[in-house]
């Protein structure tokens, strides 16, 4: 199909927020059409459309020129909360004590820090974890469980990062996508919140 051949185009707000993923038609469209609305950021160099009359590129990323209201703070708070989507996706689906592979089916937030031991819910002491390994941790501070089960912390859990907040915002991207979507909002000096 036409549609899965072509990449994607991130729209952001006047005030540098991402709305939305649009088709390369729509986006096409915008850039055509409503020149006065829309700035384009950058555009995919490998893709051109072409039609009897003329050559025309995609927009890779896109500025609207109005503003559009978004819950900003919401956005932040999200991103800084220990939930298991946001440490699955850091910590790569992965049990942080074991290594194997988890889902969000099979997997648990576990507090490397024990809350009983004063640690804190917050995502830099959260991880994800197998039942086993969460099991097995119980309230044992890590080096305990080190040392107990020779399971070793693989990763010590931090904050998000922007690709990182871009992969939860947009659930599935293709590479070809993601690479310059994080080049232009670089560029623009754009922070993700
Ligand atoms: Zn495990």
């Amino acid at each position: 199909m036409m549609k899965e051949k072509y990449p994607r185009c991130l729209v952001l707000s006047v005030n540098n927020q991402i709305l939305s993923i649009t088709p390369w038609i729509r986006a096409i469209n915008l850039s055509e059409k409503r020149k006065n609305d829309v700035i384009v950021l950058s555009w995919y160099d490998d893709y051109k459309i072409h039609s009897e009359s003329k050559t025309f590129k995609i927009p890779a990323v896109i500025k609207l020129n109005y503003y559009v209201k978004l819950q900003r703070k919401k956005m932040e708070q999200n991103f800084n909360a220990p939930t298991l989507k946001n440490i699955l996706v850091r910590d790569n689906f992965t049990c942080q004590y074991c290594g194997k592979k988890i889902s969000f089916r099979n997997a648990t937030r576990d507090h490397v820090i024990p809350l009983s031991h004063g640690g804190k819910n917050s995502i830099d002491n959260v991880v994800s974890s197998c039942h086993e390994c969460n099991f097995l941790k119980g309230n044992l501070s890590l080096e305990e469980f080190e040392r107990k089960y020779h399971r070793h912390l693989i990763n010590k859990p931090r904050p998000l990062t922007d690709e990182e907040k871009i992969k939860i915002l947009i659930k599935f991207f293709k590479n070809k996508e993601k690479k310059i979507w994080l080049k232009s909002l670089k560029k623009e000096g754009i922070d993700l919140w």
